[in-house]
């Protein structure tokens, strides 16, 4: 036998008994099965054996079982992006001559796939302003498949009433003749501010790129359900697309989940108190954070949820400041980079053109930032922006 050989089939077995503290990598592609008959009994379906790499490992069903507890779930699926966690839930449950509902404050990409992708498949989207549970009944009809929601909303965080919209829904005539599923994208609440499922809703997203992470150094997204129905047809979709999660990845989420409770606690301490601040400046017209009283949804929030929130602020400068000015304000900080995403060490800035977002409409005028606050001091962040504030008032 050649080295080569012996290298692939080598008879070292290390010593049984090794527990590390942490879940162990476990990569594949092909997994090995003992007999023939073994290959015939294998169901990766409920979870009890391994059959191939894309149907989970131990690294991944472990994950699964952490974010279905963080979720407040049954059951979890996990995709290769957060984004991909949304489109999953399109493609299992949508179908030509449906209607999917959308938030007009949705991420955008969620819009993005239903205008682009579900459109050539015949699935119309409409959007609705989810901080109107009227305007929601309105756009319901025989042709509603799927609603989805989002708390809080992207960019602008204005926090709906959840569970009213979910009582329009189950309330409408529509939903009596065919259901009507309920999705919530809930990446800003963490799995720590509230439990979507309280609510009524039938399944959560989530990115877990984003606080489960904590690291900015890894992408991935879940979809959860308590509905073995709902389950079972989002796991063979996910099956037929061959979408799959890495074993690696697996395990940098599982190291970030140990200290997301903490994380998202001290981070939002640090939050709601630059955003009361930033009030308090006399070049901000508004400033968009649950927390705050004029913030839209600020009651629903309160009552909904633990009054926790995410590190994100929206900040709205006064009319009379220009789209350049805002744009050296953001070029010019020291501790706020310029980069897509949150949730990670690193405090983040990004101006948007709110209005060219929104299909229904945005009620303010002036430059628009979102804020993402991360791991440094809030002192020092303070400080950062006192001196841009102060530069706009010269
Ligand atoms: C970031 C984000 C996503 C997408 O997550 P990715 O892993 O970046 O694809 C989806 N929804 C919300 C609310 C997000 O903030």
């Amino acid at each position: 036998m050649k080295k080569q050989t012996q290298l692939i089939h080598h008879d070292y077995q290390p010593p049984q008994g090794f527990e590390s503290m942490s879940v162990p990598v476990c990569q594949a592609s092909t997994i090995l099965f003992p007999c023939v008959d073994a290959i015939k009994k294998s169901q990766w379906q409920d979870r009890s054996a391994y059959t191939y790499g894309t149907h989970g490992t131990p690294t991944t069903f472990t994950l699964e079982q952490r974010i279905a507890t963080l979720e407040g779930a049954q059951h979890a699926l996990l995709m290769p992006s957060g984004l991909a966690a949304i489109t999953l839930v399109d493609m299992a449950f949508l179908q030509s001559g449906d209607e999917v509902l959308i938030p007009d404050n949705a991420y955008e990409p969620n819009a993005s796939f239903a205008l682009h992708e579900l459109a050539r498949w015949g699935i119309q989207a409409r959007f609705y302003d989810p901080m109107d549970p009227e305007d929601l009944r309105q756009c319901l009809s025989a042709a509603t498949r799927l609603v989805w929601m989002e708390a809080a909303g992207s960019i602008t965080l204005e926090f709906p009433d959840v569970p009213a919209l979910c009582e329009v829904i189950h309330s409408s005539s529509f939903s009596k003749q065919r259901r009507i599923l309920t999705a919530v994208d809930h990446t800003w609440g963490g799995g720590i501010a509230y439990c979507p499922f309280d609510w009524g809703v039938d399944i959560a997203v989530h990115a877990l790129t984003k606080y489960p992470s904590g690291a900015a150094d890894v992408l991935m997204g879940s979809v959860s359900t308590s509905d073995q129905a709902l389950f079972e047809a989002l796991q063979m979709t996910q099956c037929r697309l061959g979408a799959c999660i890495q074993a690696q990845e697996a395990q940098l989420i599982l190291r970030g989940l140990s200290t997301i409770e903490m994380r998202y606690h001290a981070v939002d301490s640090t939050t709601q108190t630059l955003a009361k601040w930033i009030q308090s400046q006399p070049c901000v017209q508004k400033v968009f954070h649950p927390c705050l009283e004029d913030s839209p949804g600020h009651e629903n929030w309160k009552r909904l949820t633990q009054q926790k929130a995410a590190c994100l602020i929206g900040v709205l400068f006064q009319p009379d400041i220009s789209e350049q000015v805002i744009v050296d304000f953001c070029n010019q900080r020291s501790l706020f980079s310029l980069g897509y995403s949150w949730a990670g060490p690193m405090s983040l800035i990004l101006p948007y053109q709110v209005a060219a977002l929104r299909r229904r409409g945005w009620a303010y005028q002036g430059q628009y930032i979102r804020l993402a606050i991360g791991y440094e001091d809030e002192q020092a962040l303070q400080a950062d922006l006192q001196k841009g504030f102060d530069s706009l008032l010269k």
